[in-house]
C-alpha cells in the first residue's frame, strides 16, 4: 500500500482509461485525472477503477512489468490449459488421400 495510483479522464482510442504510477511522465495534469488511492499493484488498483465504473488499463510506460506479467500469465493459461468441449474431438480423416503422400 505504498503507491499511489492515478486514474486518468481521457478515454484512449480504445475507450479505456489509463492507470498511472504517481510520478509518471504520461500522467496528464491535475483536472484530467482522478487519484484511485494506495495499492501495492496496478492490478488493484484497477479492481478498484472497475469498482467506479471505469475500464481501466495499465499504462505502458509506467506499469510494463504488470502488463508483461499479465501477457505471460495470460499466454501461459492459452498454451497450457486443457482443450474444453469441441476443441477435444479431433478430426481424423476416413478417406485416403494419395495427394498427401507424393513428394
Ligand atoms: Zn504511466
Amino acid at each position: 500500500m505504498n503507491t499511489i495510483y492515478i486514474l486518468s479522464l481521457k478515454e484512449s482510442a480504445r475507450g479505456r482509461r489509463y492507470v498511472h504510477r504517481a510520478g509518471c511522465p504520461l500522467c496528464p495534469p491535475k483536472g484530467y485525472c482522478v487519484p484511485l488511492g494506495h495499492f501495492d499493484s496496478p492490478g488493484e488498483a484497477m479492481e478498484n477503477g472497475h469498482i467506479k465504473g471505469f475500464h481501466p488499463e495499465a499504462c505502458p510506460f509506467c506499469c510494463s512489468g504488470y502488463r508483461k506479467r499479465e501477457n505471460e500469465r495470460n499466454m501461459r493459461e492459452m498454451v497450457f490449459s486443457e482443450a474444453t468441449g469441441s476443441e477435444l474431438i479431433l478430426f481424423t480423416p476416413e478417406i485416403f488421400i494419395p495427394v498427401a503422400y507424393i513428394n
